[in-house]
C-alpha cells in the first residue's frame, strides 16, 4: 500500500526532474521563450535602411501606346511650297499669317504665313471674313475647321457658353441659362473637346521642365469633403467606378501637361505617362514626384529606360544577360501620404530612382524640399482641378466619355487662358488703366506662357477661332 504510494511519488520525481535536465541540455530553439545562449549569438543581422540598387529588367513592360504608333503626331507631307512675294495692288491690312489654304489639291495646304492668304471682305455682311488663296485661287471662310463654323447661334453665346462649361457649370445649367436645348449644349461640347485637343497638340510639344507631378484623383472627391458620402462608400465606388482622373503637371510653371480618365491601374498609368513623354522636348528626363501608387514605377521605368550590359562576375561562361535599367538621369520619389480621417496624420517620402541628393537638388533650385509643405500644395492643385471636374462630374455623370470631352476643355482653358495668380510678373513699369482705377502693376501669366509656348493670355474666343494647321509649322514662321 505505502510501497505503491512511495514508488509512484518517486517516479513522478524522477520524470519531473528528467524533464527539468532534458530542458536545460536542448538547444534551445525557441524564439519566443526564455533564451540562456551557451556561446555568444552573432550579431542581429542589419537591415540596411539604404535602398537596394534597381536590379534591372529582362523585358521592357508593355506600354500599349507605345506598340501602337511610332510616328509623333501628323507628319507635314513634305517640304514646304515657296514663299509668295505681295502682288501688286492695295497694301494688306489684315493680318491672314495664322491662317492656311484648306483645300485639299492646292500645294499650299496646311502651311501657315506662306504670303498665300489674302482677306476678301464679309460677303453679304455676314460676322465672318473670306479668305482667298492665291495658290488654288480658293475661297474659304475665316472660320474654316473651328467649331465657330457653320453655327447659325451668334458667336458670342456659343463662346459664353463654352466658357460657363470650362468654369466648371453643367451641361444642363448651360442649356438653362443660355435658352438652349441641352442636345445642342452637348453637341457644343463635343466639338469644342475636338477642337480643344487638336489646339493643346499643336502647342504642347517640346515642352522642357525640371519636374513633374503625377496624381490621380478621384472625381468623387469633393463629395468626399463636403461630407455627403462616407470615405468607405467612396472607396468601395472607386474600385468599380472609372472614373479616376490622372493629371500631369509641372509645378514650376503650372503647366497641365497631361490630364486624362481611366482606371487605377498600370495601364492607365502607362497611358498617362506616354502622353507625358510625347509633350517632353526629347532628352528631357524631369524628376517625376507621384504618390505611393506602384505602377508609376513601371510605367517611369518603361518610358525613361534603357539597355544595360551588366558586367561580368566570372571570367568564364556566357556574358549576362541584357537588363532594362533606369536611365541615369532619372529622379523618381514618391510622397506618401497618410489620412486618418479626413486629415492628413503622415508623409514619408521614398526616392526610387536616383539619390535623395539629387532629388532635393532639383527642388531646391525652387526653393522647395520634399515634406509636408509640398504635399499640401499638391492637395491643393488637386483641389482646384477637382473644384471645377468634380462639380461637372456630380452635375452630369455622362460616363467617361463626357468627363474626357469636359478634361479637354479644360485643359486646354487652364494652360491658355487661365491667368495664374503665382506666375504674375511685374511691370518694370506701372500702365495706366483707362478708367478711374489705380494703375496696372502686375502682367498676368497663364501656365502656356511661363513654359514659354505663347506670348499672351487667350481669350476663350480666341482659341475657338484658331484653326489649328494640320501639322507643326517651321519656326520661324
Ligand atoms: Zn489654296
Amino acid at each position: 500500500m505505502v510501497s505503491h504510494l512511495f514508488f509512484y511519488q518517486l517516479m513522478f520525481l524522477g520524470l519531473l526532474w528528467l524533464c527539468v535536465m532534458l530542458h536545460d541540455a536542448w538547444p534551445n530553439e525557441c524564439p519566443g521563450g526564455e533564451q540562456r545562449p551557451s556561446k555568444p549569438l552573432p550579431p542581429p543581422r542589419k537591415r540596411s535602411s539604404a535602398p537596394k540598387p534597381f536590379p534591372g529588367l529582362t523585358r521592357t513592360p508593355p506600354c500599349a501606346a507605345c506598340e501602337q504608333v511610332h510616328e509623333h503626331g501628323p507628319r507635314p507631307p513634305g517640304c514646304p511650297p515657296p514663299r509668295m512675294a505681295p502682288t501688286r495692288g492695295r497694301p494688306r491690312h489684315v493680318d491672314t499669317s495664322q491662317h492656311f489654304c484648306p483645300h485639299p489639291d492646292c500645294a499650299y495646304r496646311g502651311w501657315v504665313g506662306l504670303g498665300n492668304i489674302s482677306a476678301n471682305g464679309h460677303p453679304s455682311g455676314g460676322p465672318w471674313r473670306q479668305l482667298y488663296c492665291t495658290g488654288c485661287r480658293g475661297y474659304f471662310q475665316e472660320t474654316h475647321g473651328t467649331p465657330l463654323h457653320g453655327k447659325r447661334v451668334a458667336p458670342e453665346k456659343l463662346v459664353w457658353a463654352v466658357g460657363a462649361l470650362a468654369e466648371g457649370l453643367g451641361i444642363r445649367a448651360v442649356a438653362r441659362v443660355f435658352e438652349v436645348d441641352p442636345n445642342t449644349v452637348l453637341q457644343w461640347l463635343v466639338e469644342v473637346a475636338d477642337h480643344a485637343t487638336a489646339f493643346s497638340r499643336y502647342f504642347l510639344h517640346d515642352v522642357r521642365v525640371t519636374q513633374v507631378q503625377l496624381d490621380e484623383l478621384f472625381a468623387l472627391l469633393s463629395a468626399v469633403q463636403a461630407g455627403a458620402v462616407s470615405e468607405a462608400e467612396a472607396l468601395t465606388r472607386l474600385s468599380r467606378s472609372p472614373h479616376w482622373v490622372w493629371a500631369a503637371i509641372d509645378p514650376v510653371t503650372k503647366l497641365l501637361l497631361t490630364i486624362d480618365v481611366g482606371d487605377r491601374t498600370l495601364a492607365m498609368a502607362q497611358s498617362v505617362v506616354h502622353q507625358v513623354v510625347q509633350v517632353l522636348a526629347p532628352g528631357c528626363v524631369p524628376l517625376f514626384l507621384t504618390d505611393g501608387f506602384k505602377e508609376y514605377t513601371t510605367a517611369l521605368l518603361t518610358h525613361f529606360g534603357q539597355w544595360v550590359q551588366p558586367p561580368r562576375r566570372q571570367d568564364k561562361g556566357p556574358a549576362p544577360k541584357l537588363r532594362w535599367m533606369p536611365l541615369p538621369g532619372l529622379l523618381y520619389a514618391q510622397v506618401i501620404k497618410t489620412v486618418r480621417r479626413r486629415r492628413l496624420v503622415r508623409v514619408c517620402h521614398r526616392v526610387v530612382f536616383g539619390t535623395l541628393e539629387a532629388v532635393q537638388q532639383v527642388l531646391a533650385a525652387c526653393g522647395w524640399q520634399i515634406n509636408t509643405a509640398f504635399v499640401e500644395r499638391l492637395n491643393l492643385t488637386i483641389r482646384q482641378h477637382v473644384a471645377a471636374i468634380g462639380r461637372r462630374v456630380t452635375t452630369l455623370c455622362k460616363g467617361e466619355e463626357g468627363l474626357r470631352q469636359q478634361l479637354a476643355l479644360y485643359h486646354c482653358y487652364y494652360n491658355f487662358c487661365l491667368p495664374h495668380a503665382s506666375l504674375r510678373q511685374l511691370l518694370p513699369q506701372p500702365e495706366p488703366t483707362h478708367g478711374s482705377g489705380s494703375a496696372k502693376r502686375w502682367q498676368p501669366r497663364t501656365p502656356a506662357m511661363a513654359a514659354g509656348l505663347t506670348d499672351h493670355v487667350w481669350t476663350l474666343r480666341e482659341v475657338l477661332l484658331f484653326r489649328v494647321p494640320p501639322w507643326p509649322q517651321p519656326a520661324g514662321v
